[in-house]
């Protein structure tokens, strides 16, 4: 079942790069603005633009997040992250980002009320996505879950300079820096949890939630989003070894479109 919905995801996320064995065409982050008139010219329309949701689409992310009204009547279901070691997790340059994917078997997932949804991969931008009042962090990392019924839920971490990150140090320097290869490590292992603060409690996270999409092609929809209430920190110079793999690698801010936001605080 892992596989499939491996399978899935990489098609959803991972189709958008040409170098890839999937016939997607090309896209950058520079050309983010006519991401939606990017043609598949092998295909008739409606297939001809495979990524017209990057512009049509009404709940796109990312967003700032100060544009968003607050909605406090929902109730809302704990979320609680079980990310367990990895013992062969896989290094992956995207061609758009770094990116770790989960082994086959992994059993990390992330509980939302009663709901699972496995933990599929994590990635990294360079300058934050979210951002408040147009200011961006660091940086912002993505926690990518997939139910079995193809649901889409992001956690999302914006990154600040502080302390370094011992674990967000092995992802760097396991990472290939040839764009669309990927690499296992021989008994290298990741915990995706000790990326985040200490002092939170993976059991019951504080965050903000919203329906968005992909914020890369082809900006699909129905994602849930859970953006993190507590900051993670990276080094400067970690920064500076993320900004050698990709820079400049986020999407703008997207209108907001009537979305609430609810929160735990
Ligand atoms: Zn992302």
């Amino acid at each position: 079942m892992k596989k499939k919905i491996f399978q899935v995801v990489a098609i959803t996320i991972a189709v958008s790069c040409a170098n890839l064995a999937f016939a997607a065409p090309h896209w950058n982050h520079e050309e983010q603005a006519t991401w939606w008139e990017i043609e598949d010219t092998s295909k008739d329309l409606p297939m001809k633009y495979p990524f017209a949701t990057c512009g049509v689409g009404q709940h796109q992310s990312p967003i700032d997040l100060a544009t968003a009204k607050f909605d406090n009547t929902k109730k809302l279901n704990k979320l609680q992250a079980s990310y367990p070691i990895d013992p062969a997790p896989v290094f992956f340059n995207s061609g758009h980002g770094i990116q770790v994917n989960t082994s086959n078997d992994y059993k990390g997932e992330i509980k939302i009320g009663e709901e699972s949804y496995p933990l599929i991969q994590f990635h990294f931008h360079e300058p934050s996505e979210h951002v408040i009042n147009g200011k961006p962090f660091a940086a912002e990392l993505h926690y990518v879950h997939v139910g079995n019924d193809g649901r889409i839920i992001v956690v999302g971490a914006a990154i600040d300079i502080g302390a370094e990150n011992p674990t967000f140090q092995t992802v760097l320097d396991n990472m290939p820096h040839e764009h669309a290869s990927q690499k296992t490590g021989a008994n290298i292992t990741i915990n995706p949890a000790s990326l985040l603060p200490a002092s939170l409690d993976p059991n019951d996270l504080d965050f903000y939630s919203l329906a968005g999409s992909l914020t890369t092609p082809p900006c699909s929809e129905g994602v849930q989003w859970y953006l993190l209430s507590q900051v993670i920190t990276i080094s400067a110079a970690q920064l500076e070894q993320l900004k050698s793999f990709y820079s400049d690698n986020a999407r703008s801010p997207q209108n907001i479109n009537g979305r609430t936001l609810s929160s735990t605080n």
